[in-house]
């Protein structure tokens, strides 16, 4: 028996030398060291060996036994070492490859012209006031001198909600009655930009939402002159220095006297191009000196106070400043148009 367990082990040990892998090794494993194995079977038939052999054969099966579960261990230990090595060594990972450079953002081509004019009229001293897009019939159209007869609400389609009076504001000008309200008596000088809707036709000329930045000066003794001069020299600051402009009567109800400015076309520089129609000027904004009503239902005395607003749409300057030809680029997110600016 007991040259039967020497060749076992001598067998064992060479079998285990030629295991190549993880497979092999378990398969090994129960080949040699398993309930069924030859070194089991001795062990288990050991009540069959003759009584004055038997603690030798016993103490040699255990021997064998030991060496091969340290030999199983040792092999597997390699193997896992081995084979973190291979791997070292074949998915190398080069950590002085430069990184993949991340993505940056840019401000919307709106943005980057509404910041444009709140910047400079922040340098003329007017904060910038924010107002609700939710607004109510009242705030939109009454108190602004349109009530619920008067034709100029024809104007504007509007958004309603399934709320009775409650709409999305059409322009602005809701917020000027707002922040009137807010400050009464005191003198203001604010712009107020923002999104307006109207439920409109979608062309390359009017979209169903657009942003508007309203101007609004109150306060005591402030002139058409007023107007007129803050607006050219905002004018200036805006398309250049020398820019000529021009202003024109125009009819908004909330004003009274009313305008439209025009500047010198920046494409033509008044020649006369398509940009201009040939005219040489191009229409930048809406102004005139504040209604008395509309005053009164802000909180400020007519008698006593004056002012002036203004309003223009900065996706059409920008359009004229850029030569964007269809208003429904702005938010149509389309990364072949945004990434140009
Ligand atoms: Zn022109």
């Amino acid at each position: 028996m007991l040259p039967r367990l020497e060749d076992l082990e001598r067998r064992a040990l060479e079998a285990l030398r030629d295991v190549v892998d993880e497979d092999g090794l378990q398969a090994w494993k129960v080949a040699y060291l398993g309930r069924s194995a030859e070194l089991g079977q001795i062990l288990d038939g050991l009540r069959a060996v003759a009584k004055d052999e038997r603690p030798a054969v016993g103490r040699r099966a255990n021997a064998v036994k030991a060496s091969l579960e340290q030999a199983f261990e040792s092999r597997r230990s390699q193997g896992a070492k081995d084979s973190l090595d291979r791997s070292l060594r074949h998915d190398r990972l080069d950590v002085t490859l430069p990184g993949r450079p991340a993505v940056r953002g840019r401000l919307h081509p709106a943005t980057q012209t509404l910041r444009q004019i709140a910047r400079i009229w922040a340098e003329m001293g007017f904060q910038v006031y924010r107002s609700r897009e939710v607004e109510t019939d009242d705030y939109n159209f009454g108190l602004l001198n349109m009530p619920p007869h008067h034709p100029a609400r024809d104007q504007w389609d509007t958004f309603y909600t399934t709320t009775p009076d409650v709409l999305l504001r059409t322009h602005t000008s809701s917020g000027q009655i707002r922040v009137m309200r807010e400050r009464a008596p005191e003198p203001i000088r604010v712009i107020l930009p923002g999104m307006c809707y109207r439920y409109e036709q979608v062309t390359a000329r009017s979209d169903i939402q657009f942003n508007q930045v309203e101007g609004l000066a109150v306060g005591r003794r402030i002139t058409f002159g007023d107007l007129k001069g803050t607006l050219t020299a905002f004018a200036r600051r805006m398309f250049g220095a020398t820019v000529e402009t021009r202003f024109r009567a125009a009819h908004f109800p909330f004003t009274e006297p009313s305008a439209e400015m025009d500047v010198e076309c920046f494409v033509c520089g008044g020649q006369g191009c398509p940009v201009c129609k040939g005219t040489g000027w191009l229409e930048i904004l809406g102004c005139g000196m504040v209604h008395p009503t509309v005053l009164a239902n802000g909180g400020y005395d007519p008698a006593v106070f004056s002012g002036y607003a203004f309003g223009m749409g900065p996706e059409r300057i920008c359009m004229l400043q850029h030569r964007i030809e269809d208003i429904r680029y702005f938010w149509a997110n389309d990364l072949r148009f945004l990434e140009q600016f």
